[in-house]
């Protein structure tokens, strides 16, 4: 069995993290790869290939994080570079329709039956903000219901989040977004169907939608009880109000239908990124044909960008897709079930309480041992034991999420080399979380 361990410094990456922190907030272009939750110095990446990836210091890791889920058929997966490499000799972006993004499209239509049509666009960021204010211009409502504890990317409406008695009045969790733009926010504790009875009953006719993740994975993976989002479907119905479901981390992950696949829940708008773009920026928002019909240039509802539909992007996109067949997900789930029983078994056999949490191939460990149903319960794990189990597994060669907060992600490339090298790291980085005191 492969056994890697290598000296814990990372001297290169240090030495790129200390230019970066000067001109850049933190060192980083996106907060959680600063690994201020766990400490230590993020690794800068230089190459990637199938369940790896090597850092500036010339190490390898095994990547548990796939970019944070986009990366399902492993790094540098030959078809896509070679899809990449066809579309960026044509040219890099040309402002006018072309061929790729139809094929995107219909990929994605044809994939999931709720969306009758897409409008692409560059970010799962993008994709909500988008679908929130269709939702609003349909309907003619302002208020939006989100859950604490679901991430649907930076839009200052929903980042009105999760975590204190403030939320729960629409106040901002972040300087920067005004009482007025999170004002019309309602957050509510996930899996809880009576809140949101409560929340319509106490504003009928007002809320334009409810926004949920298909199955939440930004608050460790705490997938929906059984009915709760046939439920959340069943009280819009009943107001008027759309069912948006945020499939941007779960779209095309979770099953060829993604969470959809799943379920089988049908919502009125869904949003899409992350896999859909085979590691470049494509995300989509889509849903009912009566509803899209409401954007720009057809209806009212303003929307556009310059480089949404990009050529480059889509090709990845689509040659991604193209191999996501059942076989692909079939060994995505496979090494995903048996990595989680590692997982288990290792924690378990050194006393540490903990919950491996899965919704399809995506999971998370959460370091109690009570089920968890949303954010507050999510909350009450032992999370400083997470920071010392990460630090044991970095330094012996596995990257995982730098936050016990965040689904860990696989591809159909993690093969049994790449097992074999998490679990003869996972004992002792069990150890370290038993040892481990807040
Ligand atoms: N929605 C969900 C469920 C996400 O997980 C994320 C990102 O992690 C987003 C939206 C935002 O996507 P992006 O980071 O591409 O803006």
């Amino acid at each position: 069995m492969a056994c890697v361990s290598f000296p814990y410094d990372a001297p290169v990456s240090q030495t790129l993290f200390d230019r970066a922190s000067l001109v850049t907030p933190g060192g980083v272009n996106s907060p959680v790869r600063a690994f201020r939750a766990v400490g230590g110095t993020p690794r800068f990446m230089v190459s990637g290939t199938g369940p790896y990836l090597t850092d500036a210091d010339g190490r390898e890791y095994v990547d548990l994080v796939c970019s944070w889920g986009p990366m399902i058929l492993g790094h540098s997966h030959p078809e896509v570079i070679a899809a990449v490499q066809e579309a960026v000799a044509r040219g890099t972006s040309f402002g006018t329709p072309g061929e790729g993004e139809v094929a995107l499209a219909e990929e994605i239509v044809a994939r999931i039956e709720p969306v009758e049509q897409v409008r692409l666009v560059s970010s799962g960021t993008e994709a909500t903000m988008s679908a929130i204010r269709l939702a609003r211009g349909f309907t003619g409502r302002a208020k939006v219901v989100k859950f604490a504890g679901c991430y649907h990317g930076h839009v200052d409406a929903l980042l009105a989040a999760a975590g204190s008695g403030v939320a729960t009045f629409g106040l901002p969790d972040t300087p920067g977004v005004t009482g007025a733009q999170a004002g019309d926010t309602i957050v509510l504790p996930y899996n809880d169907l009576e809140a949101v009875r409560t929340a319509f009953a106490a504003h009928p006719g007002e809320i334009a939608c409810v926004i949920t993740e298909a199955s939440p994975g930004n608050m460790g993976v705490v997938p929906p009880l059984d009915g709760f989002n046939a439920g959340l479907k069943e009280i819009c119905a009943a107001d008027g109000a759309l069912y948006i479901s945020d499939e941007v981390m779960t779209g095309f992950r979770t099953s060829k239908a993604g969470w959809f696949g799943v379920d089988g829940v049908r919502p009125d708008l869904m949003t899409f990124g992350k896999v859909m773009g085979g590691g470049f920026p494509a995300a989509a928002f889509g849903g009912r044909a009566d509803v899209m019909a409401h954007l720009a240039p057809v209806g009212p509802v303003y929307q556009a960008g310059t480089l949404s539909g990009n050529p480059v992007a889509t090709a990845a996109g689509l040659a991604q897709l193209r191999l996501l067949d059942d076989a692909a997900y079939a060994k995505v789930d496979a090494v995903s079930a048996e990595i989680r029983a590692l997982v288990g078994e290792a924690f378990t056999k050194e006393g540490v309480a903990h919950t491996v949490s899965a919704a399809s191939n995506m999971f998370s460990v959460f370091f109690m041992d009570q089920p968890v149903r949303n954010y507050e319960d999510a909350k009450k794990q032992e999370a400083f034991r997470f920071t010392a189990f990460f630090h044991s597994m970095l330094a012996q060669g596995v990257y995982l999420p730098p936050s016990a907060f965040e689904s860990w992600f696989v591809s159909t490339t993690h093969d049994t080399q790449a097992v074999e090298r998490i679990a003869a790291a996972l004992p002792a980085a069990a150890r370290a979380a038993s040892e481990a005191t807040a």
